[in-house]
């Protein structure tokens, strides 16, 4: 594990993170990241079922990509630990499964212990680092990572925490850039584009807050994916993709799930 300062977590403003720990019922949270989430849920009551329909669209793409043998795992944005983490899933039908993990906010080195937690066979680990930075990231992986064989970078509900102001979409290119030919990416992301209105003072109530929230169009989704062979059924709402991988999710119909998700192969 690399970044062992001692940890220091800011309570005084909400953290994605956390957030999405509260929506998931979890208890690494502050009062400050439930006040916001309580702030979502008035303008949104589904934002928990969308919170549980991403992590199943996270476990559904992973056993997918582990039954057409991809073995190595670069995941960013990892967020606190909840199981089945994606190395559980993994190794649950690949034991030898190397993941790497990764994320910016103290909490999750926090709790990385959980991520550690794997096969014998295989190996996982963790990096504090910032997707913004991916030298690092991808120096941190090689040390772990073959990179001469296929490698599923995951960016899981990570980039709508990115704005264009700081170039995710050539963040995402550098990363995609450094893996060989037959690695995956696999992406999942808030949209605006069912529900603008909502979407537009949840952004405008985590900006106060301190937060940027960057939703993208399907069209600018679609963009993370250029040079990239999408993975049959293509661009999807979250639930839609390959469900008959998984289970249905407690709370959820086929209702509005605001997010799109996708699996790109590298020629
Ligand atoms: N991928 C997990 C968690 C999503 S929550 C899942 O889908 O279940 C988003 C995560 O991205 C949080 O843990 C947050 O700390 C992390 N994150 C946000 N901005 C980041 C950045 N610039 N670099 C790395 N991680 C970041």
């Amino acid at each position: 594990m690399t970044g062992q300062n001692p940890v220091e977590i800011d309570t005084s403003k909400p953290h994605p993170a956390r957030m999405y720990d509260w929506y998931l019922g979890g208890k690494d949270n502050y009062p400050v990241d439930e006040a916001m989430g309580r702030q979502m849920l008035e303008l949104e009551p589904r934002v928990p079922v969308m919170a549980r329909v991403n992590r199943a669209f996270m476990h559904r793409a992973t056993t997918w990509l582990a039954r057409e043998g991809i073995r190595q795992f670069l995941d960013i944005g990892t967020g606190i630990p909840t199981e089945p983490n994606l190395h559980q899933v993994a190794q649950r039908i690949a034991p030898e499964s190397r993941v790497v993990y990764c994320d910016n906010d103290p909490i999750v080195l926090a709790h990385a212990a959980a991520l550690l937690r794997g096969t014998d066979e295989g190996a996982t680990e963790y990096l504090q680092a910032d997707v913004r930075d991916p030298d690092t990231i991808l120096a941190g992986a090689r040390k772990i990572l073959d990179f001469e064989r296929p490698i599923a970078l995951s960016l899981i509900a990570l980039l709508h925490f990115v704005p264009d102001e700081d170039g995710a979409h050539e963040l995402v290119a550098r990363l995609v850039s450094a893996l060989p030919s037959g690695s995956y990416l696999v992406v999942s992301h808030a949209t605006a584009d069912f529900t603008p209105e909502e979407s537009r003072e949840a952004t405008d109530k985590m900006k106060s807050a301190g937060v940027t929230l960057a939703l993208r169009s399907r069209e600018e989704f679609a963009r993370f994916f250029t040079g990239l062979e999408l993975v049959d059924p293509g661009i999807e709402v979250p639930h839609r993709w390959h469900p008959e991988l998984g289970d249905p999710v407690p709370g959820q119909d086929d209702g509005v799930i605001p997010g799109y998700g996708a699996v790109g192969r590298k020629p």
